[in-house]
C-alpha cells in the first residue's frame, strides 16, 4: 500500500502536471469506487484542477470549490495518461478527462475492489470521517512533546504506529523501517518507551520518511510509475543480512503482512515466534 512518501510524491507528480488542467468530463466506470453521489461526479466538468495534495495516505485533488478524496487502498495508482483509457479496461475506477485527449486515472490492479474515492464540498473535506479523525502527519514528526503524547498508550509499536488515528501516514512498510532505524522491537509497549527511545522514534520517522521522499524527488520523473524504487533496508528482505550488523533478517507472518526486523538489534537477540508456524503447532 503506497504511504506517505510514496503518495506525497504522487501528489506532487500530479499536481505539477495536471494543474490548470480544466476537467472535459468525469465517469466512474461501474461506480463501484465512488462512496458519494452528492454532488455527482459529473459536477466536476467545467472546473480546473487546482491542485493535486495529499491527507495522509490519501489524495485531494482541488477543482474549483469541490475536492475529489482518494484512497487508493493496497492496489489502486491515481496517474496522469496522455490518451484517455479503453472503457473496457477493467482497472479503471475513477476518470478525469482533461484537454488534449489527457486523462486523470484511478486505476486498481488483482482482483479486489478496494480504492475508493469520494466528491466533497472542500470546505467539507475536514469534516469526512476519513480526515477528520487522522492523527497529525507523521512527516514532518510532531515535536517532541506533542510525539511524546501520542505514544503515551499501553499498545505495541507496530499497530500504534500503523494506527492512522494515532499519526498519519505510516503504514505495513514504513513501520518495519522506522522501528529498525530506531533499533525498537515492533513489540515494545509504547508507554513504557524511555525518553531516549522516542526521541529516536521521532528521529527515525523524519529520517526514513523524509529520506524516502528526497530519494523519490530524485529518481522519479514526471510520470509516476506503477511500482516506485521504495529504499528499503529491512521490510520483505527476511532471511537477508542486516545492513548494519549483519544478523539474518527475521519475518514474523500474519494473515495479510510480513513484519520483518533484525533480532541482534531489536528484541535483544530474540527470534519471535512466527504466528503461521505456531498456528501449524498448536
Ligand atoms: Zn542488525
Amino acid at each position: 500500500m503506497p504511504e506517505l512518501p510514496e503518495v506525497e510524491i504522487t501528489a506532487r507528480r500530479l499536481s505539477a502536471g495536471a494543474a490548470g488542467g480544466e476537467i472535459e468530463s468525469a465517469l466512474a466506470p461501474g461506480m463501484v469506487a465512488m462512496k458519494t453521489f452528492d454532488p455527482p461526479l459529473d459536477a466536476l466538468a467545467g472546473r480546473t484542477i487546482e491542485r493535486v495534495r495529499r491527507i495522509g495516505k490519501m489524495l485531494a485533488i482541488d477543482a474549483g470549490d469541490l475536492t475529489l478524496l482518494i484512497h487508493l487502498m493496497s492496489a489502486g495508482r491515481l496517474q496522469l495518461f496522455d490518451k484517455r483509457a479503453s472503457l473496457r479496461d477493467k482497472s479503471s475506477r475513477v476518470l478525469l478527462r482533461l484537454p488534449g485527449d489527457r486523462e486523470l486515472r484511478l486505476r486498481e490492479f488483482g482482483t479486489q475492489q478496494r480504492a475508493w474515492a469520494k466528491l466533497l464540498h472542500t470546505d467539507a473535506v475536514a469534516d469526512d470521517e476519513a480526515v477528520a479523525t487522522l492523527g497529525p502527519d507523521a512527516l514532518p514528526a510532531p515535536p517532541p512533546d506533542e510525539f511524546a503524547a501520542l505514544l503515551d498508550q499501553p499498545r505495541h509499536l507496530h499497530p500504534l504506529l500503523r494506527d492512522q488515528r494515532t499519526i498519519a501516514g505510516i503504514g505495513r512498510s514504513w513501520v518495519d523501517e522506522i522501528l529498525w532505524t530506531a533499533r525498537l522491537s515492533p513489540f515494545q509497549r509504547a508507554s513504557d518507551l524511555e525518553a531516549d527511545e522516542v526521541e529516536r522514534l521521532r528521529a527515525a520517522c523524519e529520517q526514513r520518511l523524509g529520506g524516502a521522499l528526497a530519494h523519490y524527488e530524485e529518481v522519479i520523473g514526471p510520470a509516476v510509475p506503477d511500482k516506485l524504487p521504495m529504499p528499503l533496508q529491512v521490510h520483505r528482505r527476511a532471511g537477508e543480512p542486516c545492513p548494519r550488523c549483519g544478523t539474518r533478517i527475521e519475518a514474523v507472518h500474519f494473515k495479510d503482512y510480513v513484519m520483518c526486523y533484525c533480532p541482534q538489534e531489536q528484541t535483544s537477540g530474540r527470534v519471535l515466534k512466527d504466528r503461521r508456524l505456531s498456528k501449524l503447532l498448536r
